[in-house]
């Protein structure tokens, strides 16, 4: 991995931004991811114009899971509930900067799946497909 890329995940897994759970949300979804053991938990808070108004991110695991979460939230609050239901794992590898191997990939894919499984209303993340 990348040294700088690498130091831009240990910092916003050890100094998050967006860590907590909001007190007024419209959108909560949670799941995780069991081959690494990482869960991650998503409230949302969008306004009447369809826009990501506030989002924080709660759970635990390995710092690609965590880090990514809050570099995701990072990206999405204020932007257009659409804008994010276009991401795909090709957004998520430019947001972080790198392109980690399957294994990893699953973890650093866990909070789009989570956020995407939210804003749907779906019951499961698995029917998110990060590929299209
Ligand atoms: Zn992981």
């Amino acid at each position: 991995m990348d040294d700088l890329y690498r130091e831009v995940i240990i910092e916003h897994y050890n100094n998050p931004s967006h860590r907590g759970t909001l007190e007024n949300y419209n959108v909560r979804f949670e799941d995780n991811n069991p081959l690494c053991g990482d869960h991650i938990e998503i409230t949302l808070l969008t306004d009447s114009e369809n826009r990501i108004s506030d989002a924080k991110f709660d759970g635990h695991g390995c710092s690609i899971s965590q880090a990514t979460a809050d570099i995701l939230l990072d990206y999405v609050i204020n932007k257009d509930v659409e804008e994010v239901k276009k991401m795909t794992k090709d957004s998520i590898i430019e947001l972080i900067g790198i392109e980690p191997g399957p294994v990893r990939l699953k973890c650093a894919l866990l909070s789009l799946k989570v956020l995407k499984a939210g804003i749907y209303g779906l019951s499961s993340a698995d029917e998110i497909d990060l590929d299209e």
